[in-house]
């Protein structure tokens, strides 16, 4: 029988890694996606780049908009801080079923809440269902067409302080110009692009960083 990509990832981490490693996931996971079959994780490079914000940031709340196969909730969550925790939104229910098995497998479930729906559902929510006041880091990278209104309905809940991170992925490739627009003229922001590459690839990409100054 045919089996999906996602589960194919599944079976390489599976296969690879060491369980309650999350190095190792991550190493298994790229390794897949370098040799094997190409996948949208933020991958190593771009990794880099994350792992060093989130060190920078050293959020207590954090969250995630598309989850995939939880490649860089594993990246985000393995840097959390004691008694901080991730959550992750994925409004697919297969790449859901995957990511929860990629994140236990990393040994890193109680620290990612795995929400499934969608952002635009659950961002409104986010305050009465988990008690959040503020985000400290936000990594968006889901589709590309939602990071603006998905940031603007971020700052309408009340989700963002003085100080709060917005790290947006694939802002070059495939590119989210209006959003790119919005942090870098908006006087509500402090913003910084960080050049690198599509996962996997030699083509352009890169992250933009995005403080929120209130
Ligand atoms: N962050 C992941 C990583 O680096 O390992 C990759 C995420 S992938 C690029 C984008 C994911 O966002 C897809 O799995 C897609 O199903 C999900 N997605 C897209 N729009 C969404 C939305 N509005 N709400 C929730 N999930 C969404
Ligand atoms: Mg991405």
């Amino acid at each position: 029988t045919r089996t999906t990509r996602p589960q194919r990832l599944l079976r390489a981490v599976q296969k690879n890694a060491t369980r309650n490693n999350p190095l190792s996931v991550i190493s298994a996971i790229d390794d897949f996606c370098r040799h094997r079959e190409w996948a949208m994780n933020v991958g190593d490079e771009k990794g880099f780049i994350l792992d060093s914000v989130v060190n920078e940031v050293s959020p207590v709340t954090a969250l995630e908009l598309g989850a995939y196969c939880g490649y860089s909730a594993v990246r985000i969550a393995r840097l959390l801080p004691p008694g901080a925790c991730l959550i992750t939104l994925e409004f697919n229910p297969d790449y859901a079923a995957i990511a929860r098995q990629v994140i236990a497998w990393a040994g890193l479930e109680d620290k990612v809440q795995l929400v499934e729906g969608a952002s635009g559902d659950w961002i409104p929510r986010m305050k009465e269902h988990f008690g959040i006041e503020t985000f400290d880091f936000v990594f968006l990278d889901h589709w590309k067409d939602s990071y603006l209104p998905d940031t603007k309905l971020l700052e309408e809940c009340g989700l963002l302080r003085k100080g709060t991170v917005l790290l947006a992925d694939n802002v070059i490739c495939p590119g989210a110009p209006d959003y790119l627009e919005y942090v870098r003229k908006s006087l509500s922001y402090e913003s910084r692009f960080f050049k690198s590459h599509l996962e996997y690839t030699k083509a352009e990409d890169g992250l933009e960083k995005s403080v929120y100054l209130s």
